[in-house]
């Protein structure tokens, strides 16, 4: 009985989804649920009719679109007036109660700094879902929102329904993004908000897929008769349908109430999650929204009161020149240290030269910082009406501070660059990296230590970590027994990581976590990947042209084969544990290869297919699948057609294998 097993399994996946995205309180181990899920995938695969919509194995994407489906919104999303302090909160607290009378009500509720979504459900099943847009039309997401396990695909309740609410990044999730951006060299999200739209507003649901979005949902566009009196009430109703809502809510009776509530927020902000940017002050009586109404852009019974941005004044004490692993130059501002949303601020990137211009700051002057995203100190400005006629021009290096060679900035591009290999900041950054938390998560090896090594000239390279001996470390000044240990069992540790974690931690340009992942998922090890051409790499529908050339630029350099060769020999794990773990869509097929072949040669084609798990023969018989042919093909052909076997062309393959790995 298929599908009363899919039924059983999906319900449980559902409820235990439930348990761990909404209420953060999950009552089985991650491996347990792995394997539910797994029974599930095994279970549709062989009987592919059970696949629906709202199925969770559809949660984990994979839908590209060519461009987003324009939806008007059944009731329009409307934005909301703002407070800015008390007095603005008086005075719509006084309009209020001008035409409600004195028995108000107020409900109380965080901010959250997302963007807003509507969703639709109709007969206890989500349809789709849309942005804000220009508040009358926006677009359909729906392949994104999916991806959002807190979100109920299913739920009791039958009537048509709108439900509003925020998607949101956590900060957490916002550096682990802009981390791995600034390894494929792609700029950072200003903030979660930024970041958050960029994922949902996404036309392939891989990229919202790997980034953990969330949403809170706070209001019912559409009257759908459910006889609620209140927006408290409201919020209950959604909670006991599934959805999650926020927690920190209140009805108040008073506008001191009120303050008190954003009061207590405004500090208390830092330690959620995730990011507030104020407090939404509502009519509690949804009869009492209804009275008020709405202006052109937006209801007359909700104010949001803004908290002031925290911005500070400090001044430069000097501009340093930092430098990356790929040797880009990176101007950062050393500051008086200040307090700033609750920590203390000294250093303060500039991002690039440019920036450093736009702003125009110079050395000693008085600048306004801020945190973007409430973590990352940044510059806003200078103020130069406070200058005092002793501040000095900083001059961009023309030389990398480091190693003097000249700095090269192409026309075009925002990034200068040392592009001396052997620069000594460009080495210790780069072991620095490959020792990282997401990299070989070497523990006791941060950037001080690495620089250590490299004075105590210990270490060259990545690979000489892994011929650290005891002695050597316990020599060191600054290293005692214990660490020493330490560090050696934990690079010992790192000899057994998954082949994804080196393939990051090498630094090949453009090649991120999330992109040596997929990589490990298509290749067994380090050796086929090092043999796949550009045009095979291609194939693989995340990599485009500039990964492939960063990946072949990599492979076809001396150096890098030597320390390849060198981490190896130390006993370094360079292929996936699980042999079989990359996709097999050729499993079960046998091909014979003809002629010539525009793009491959007929070993790297048979090389690829093998790892797909397809056979390669050297003669057409009756059992053959297909007859790959190229130019020139000779006698093979003529006996394919006989044989009635299917004959194809490299671009009828190359289209199987990116087909075969979308699903
Ligand atoms: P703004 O975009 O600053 O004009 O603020 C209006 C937006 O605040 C709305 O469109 C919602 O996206 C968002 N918002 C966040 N949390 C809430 C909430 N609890 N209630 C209503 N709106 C909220
Ligand atoms: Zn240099």
């Amino acid at each position: 009985m298929p599908q009363k097993r899919w039924r059983e399994l999906a319900e449980k996946i559902n409820q235990h989804n439930y348990q761990y995205y909404v209420l953060d309180d999950p009552l089985i181990s991650d491996a347990e649920y792995d394997q539910l899920l797994q029974e599930l995938i095994k279970l549709e695969k062989e009987h592919p009719e059970l696949v629906v919509p709202d199925s969770p194995t559809q949660r984990v994407g994979g839908e590209v679109l060519t461009e987003f489906r324009a939806v008007e919104h059944l009731v329009p999303m409307y934005s909301l007036g703002n407070a800015f302090n008390a007095e603005d909160l008086q005075n719509f607290d006084q309009r209020v109660r001008k035409q409600l009378g004195e028995d108000i009500e107020y409900n109380v509720e965080l901010k959250i700094d997302g963007l807003s979504v509507s969703l639709v459900y109709d007969d206890g099943r989500f349809l789709y879902g849309v942005t804000r847009g220009n508040g009358l039309i926006g677009e359909d997401v729906t392949h994104n929102l999916r991806t959002i396990k807190s979100l109920p695909l299913v739920i009791p309740e039958k009537r048509h329904l709108e439900v509003r609410g925020e998607v949101y990044l956590s900060r957490r999730e916002l550096i682990r993004i802009n981390e791995e951006r600034a390894a494929e060299e792609e700029a950072p999200f200003a903030n979660a908000r930024n970041a958050a739209a960029g994922s949902l507003r996404q036309l392939d649901s891989k990229v919202a897929a790997g980034r953990k979005l969330d949403a809170f949902l706070y209001a019912l566009g559409l009257d759908s008769g459910l006889e609620l009196d209140k927006q408290s009430n409201l919020l209950e109703f959604l909670h006991n349908q599934g959805f999650k809502v926020n927690p920190e809510y209140k009805v108040c009776r008073t506008m001191a109430e009120v303050l008190d509530f954003c009061r207590l927020w405004e500090d208390k902000r830092r330690d959620l999650p995730y990011d507030i940017d104020g407090i939404v002050v509502k009519v509690n009586s949804l009869k009492g929204q209804r009275e008020l109404g709405n202006t052109s852009k937006s209801p007359r019974w909700a104010i949001a009161y803004k908290f002031p941005p925290e911005q500070k004044e400090t001044e430069v004490l000097d501009i340093e020149i930092g430098i990356g692993r790929t040797g880009a130059l990176t101007p950062v501002a050393v500051l008086k240290p200040v307090f700033l949303a609750g920590s203390v601020v000294q250093r303060a990137t500039l991002h690039n030269e440019d920036e450093l211009r736009r702003k125009d700051v110079m050395l000693g002057d008085t600048v306004l910082i801020q945190k973007a995203g409430e973590i990352i100190p940044e510059v806003v400005r200078a103020l130069p009406e406070k200058r005092t006629g002793q501040e000095r021009e900083f001059v961009f290096p023309e030389k990398c501070p480091a190693c003097h060679s000249p700095v090269v900035r192409p026309p075009g591009e925002t990034v200068a660059r040392c592009i001396n290999s052997g620069c000594p900041a460009q080495v210790k950054e780069k072991i620095a990296h490959f020792a990282s938390r997401n990299a070989m998560d070497i523990d006791g090896l941060g950037g001080s230590r690495v620089q250590l090594l490299l004075d105590e000239g210990l270490i060259k390279d990545a690979a000489d970590i892994y011929y650290l001996k005891a002695e050597e470390l316990m020599r060191l000044e600054k290293m005692g027994e214990k660490s020493a240990d330490n560090l050696l069992q934990a690079i010992d540790k790192s000899r057994k990581n998954p082949l994804h974690r080196l393939l990051f931690a090498l630094g090949i340009r453009f090649v991120g976590a999330q992109t040596a992942k997929i990589l490990a998922e298509h290749y067994p090890d380090l050796k086929a990947l090092k043999k796949a051409s550009a045009d095979e790499l291609l194939l693989i529908p995340e990599i485009g042209e500039k990964t492939a050339a960063g990946i072949r630029s990599f492979f076809t350099n001396e150096a890098n084969l030597d320390l390849l060769s060198r981490l190896q020999k130390a006993g370094v794990q360079m292929k996936n544990e699980d042999a079989g773990a990359n996709k097999q869509i050729f499993s079960g097929k046998t091909f014979v290869l003809t002629g010539t072949l525009p793009n491959f040669t007929r070993q790297e084609a048979a090389e690829i297919i093998e790892r797909l798990g397809g056979k390669v023969t050297g003669s057409v018989s009756k059992k053959t699948s297909y007859l790959l042919s190229g130019e020139n093909s000779g006698s093979k052909y003529d006996k394919a057609v006989k044989l009635e076997v299917p004959i194809i062309d490299e671009d009828d393959w190359q289209r199987m294998i990116k087909e075969g790995e979308e699903k």
